[in-house]
């Protein structure tokens, strides 16, 4: 069996060095290039606390791809610069499998139209872990039932985006759901969270969190409340490993890790 040579982007950061570690103990999958703008010229095994990999950390996300000849990139870097690394990627036909979060429509519309020109696949889904996937979807269940909702999202003190994209997907699930029965609060004073349709979202930052979100339903003389608590990164790197088994077999864009299941 061939190995699918994976190139990491934003490798240096914490979600780039838990998928070295991943990788690392795959024998179907190489780290094939490591890209960050933090930590260059060090080796990638060695900044994820394992041994040394042979593949130091470039600045250079073109140039690594062309020369390891990656066929899969995967990308947790930041919001202002994971567009440009799928056009990069895709432009070289290398499919992306994104877990950056802060992508909205018009952008996955883009991902959309850059896949089908570079007949290239590629990936997005705002959270890798299962049990996130199980939350959303008990949630797009519970809001054919309950007429209001409210999404609490809990993050560490460094996330950059708010809210975070887990909760965006949910709330958009939930409002997709056929016979959602969700109804819109008029007149709320003062504004609370931000609103998604009907659904309010807030939140937490503050250190000593991972990634943590509560869907609370409220219906007559009762409340429902979906929690889903991701209490280590390690709890994505299954749902990582599968979007790169994956990706190459798929046509264009696949939203979601529930469409991988
Ligand atoms: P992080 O620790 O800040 O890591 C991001 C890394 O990307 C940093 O090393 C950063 O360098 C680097 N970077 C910035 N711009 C870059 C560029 N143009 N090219 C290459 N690398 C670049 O953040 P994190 O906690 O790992 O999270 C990364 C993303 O994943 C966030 O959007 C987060 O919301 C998302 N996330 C998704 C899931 C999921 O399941 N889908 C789970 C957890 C997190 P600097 O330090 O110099 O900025």
């Amino acid at each position: 069996m061939s190995s699918i040579r994976v190139a990491v982007a934003g490798a240096a950061g914490k979600m780039g060095r838990e998928t070295v570690r991943a990788i690392a103990g795959q024998q179907d999958i190489t780290l094939a290039a490591a890209v960050d703008r933090s930590s260059v010229g060090e080796d990638a095994g060695a900044l994820a606390g394992i041994a040394h990999l042979g593949v130091a950390v470039s600045d250079d996300l073109a140039g690594s791809l062309r020369k390891s000849q990656a066929q899969v990139m995967v990308d947790f870097t930041i919001p202002s610069a994971v567009m440009d690394n799928i056009r990069t990627a895709l432009g070289m036909r290398v499919a992306p499998v994104v877990g950056t979060t802060g992508l909205g429509a018009e952008q996955l519309d883009e991902i959309r139209g850059l896949c089908e020109r570079n007949s290239t696949p590629a990936v997005v889904a705002p959270n890798f872990s299962i049990g996130a996937v199980l939350m959303m979807q008990f949630s797009r269940e519970a809001a054919r039932h309950f007429p209001r909702a409210e999404i609490i999202e809990l993050h560490h003190d460094q996330k950059k985006d708010a809210p975070s994209g887990t909760a965006l997907r949910t709330a958009e699930l939930m409002l997709a759901e056929p016979g959602s029965v969700l109804q819109e609060v008029k007149d709320e004073q003062p504004p609370r969270g931000q609103g998604h349709g009907p659904v309010r979202i807030h939140s937490v930052r503050l250190p000593g969190l991972v990634a943590h979100q509560e869907v609370i339903f409220g219906g007559l003389g009762q409340t429902l409340t979906i929690r889903h608590d991701s209490t280590s990164r390690e709890s994505f790197m299954p749902g990582v490993l599968l979007a790169i088994r994956k990706v190459l077999s798929l046509e264009g864009l696949v939203v979601g890790l529930e469409n991988l299941l």
